[in-house]
């Protein structure tokens, strides 16, 4: 155990004030060695992806299984993360894993991470679902510490299912349509909404502005959260030749991004995890 908090936070086990955090990760908060023994069962796995980037800023929970895509999807969103200068902890987030309360616990009183980004909600390769989303607990740590400064950000292919974390933060984003196609980010001028703005003037952004990806589009995204959406010169794409070429409606949104407290609130819903959609993560989890 280490002694280097104050005494004012609560042990994650019995909820007594204590001095002490898990020796290994330093992010959870435990009041002495009874404390540590009786969660290190479901803490351990959590823990060992935490200590092994002690300078980690960035959580990313990857919901998308150990086999098929969900190794390749974090591993490119773990790419952009580092190129953009972020570290971060990969945690595999498997069925039955049970540490939506440690991740709240761990976001909201150790200010160690400011951005985390949960990978595959709805997209049925774990529990990421019922196990966060319905967690009162995890739910209710993950709106604080987003309220004080935090960067949420998920992927998935049903956001407002299992849970409704957009309803969390007041936001009505409900997934929409589902297909390749162009998209746009909506800033281009100092005139520009607010998020836009920010990203295009973020030190060393990458400099997309327009690009194609295959993605789960969101509906009920105000105009100042949608960072990338369909324009009006927009087509799908498809290798399906009568699925291609099709007009796209306009302001079809793929990346939002909203602002709440201190904090802010993401979503995307590319579901190939490209590079372009990786960059645009990238800037929003290392923030202004
Ligand atoms: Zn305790
Ligand atoms: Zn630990």
């Amino acid at each position: 155990m280490s002694t280097s908090s104050p005494a004012t936070k609560k042990c994650f086990n019995c909820s007594k004030l204590g001095n002490l955090r898990c020796s290994k990760c330093k992010g959870l908060c435990l009041c002495g060695r009874d404390c540590q023994v009786a969660t290190w069962k479901s803490h351990k796995h959590l823990c060992k992806a935490i200590s092994r980037n002690p300078n980690a800023t960035c959580l990313l929970l990857d919901g998308m299984g150990p086999l098929g895509p969900g190794e390749f999807y974090a591993q490119n969103v773990q790419k952009s993360l580092q190129y953009a200068g972020v570290e971060v902890a990969v945690v595999n987030v498997l069925k039955g894993s049970k540490v939506p309360e440690q991740v709240g616990s761990i976001l909201s009183e150790v200010e160690k991470f400011s951005s985390c980004i949960i990978l595959g909600w709805g997209s049925g390769g774990c529990d990421i679902e019922t196990e966060f989303g319905n967690s009162k607990i995890f739910r209710d740590k993950a709106v604080s510490w987003v309220n004080s400064g935090g960067r949420f950000i998920v992927q998935g292919e049903r956001p407002q299912g299992y849970g409704n974390w957009p309803e969390w933060f007041g936001k009505s984003w409900e997934s929409s349509d589902y297909f390749r196609t162009d998209y746009a980010c909506n800033g281009k001028s100092d005139n520009d909404i607010h998020w836009c703005k920010w990203y295009h003037k973020a030190k060393g952004a990458v400099t997309t502005t327009r690009y194609n990806a295959k993605t789960v589009m969101l509906s009920g995204v105000a105009p100042e959260d949608n960072l990338f959406s369909t324009s009006d010169d927009s087509r799908s794409y498809s290798l399906v030749p009568m699925m291609s070429g099709r007009d796209i409606e306009g302001g079809q949104s793929a990346v939002a991004v909203g602002k709440y407290g201190e904090g802010s609130v993401s979503y995307f819903g590319d579901v190939n995890a490209e590079d372009e959609t990786c960059d645009v993560m990238a800037i929003i989890a290392r923030g202004k």
